[in-house]
């Protein structure tokens, strides 16, 4: 259980309260965006070797979330898992 001034919480309820989060492999789209961070605890999703590769995201693929945060934040914020991948 976390607490609601844990370090990681920067006001995502704004973007991220109850929505749907979907369990996707992080790819490149754009030449010049290599990479994103978890909403929360900041680590990198990238196609690269040392960096995450799947994560939570929502269905525009603007925030990301790793799984432990999800653990961590999923009762707080009440999120909606969806099964479909892509
Ligand atoms: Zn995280």
């Amino acid at each position: 259980m976390v607490e609601k001034d844990d370090w990681r919480l920067r006001g995502q309820e704004e973007n991220l309260f109850k929505k749907k989060l979907y369990l996707r492999t992080w790819k490149q789209v754009k030449e010049d965006w290599d990479h994103d961070h978890c909403d929360f605890c900041w680590d990198k999703f990238s196609e690269y070797p040392e960096d995450m590769h799947e994560g939570y995201t929502t269905e525009d693929n603007y925030s990301w979330i790793c799984p432990k945060c999800v653990e961590d934040f999923k009762d707080m914020f009440q999120w909606i898992f969806e099964d479909k991948k892509d």
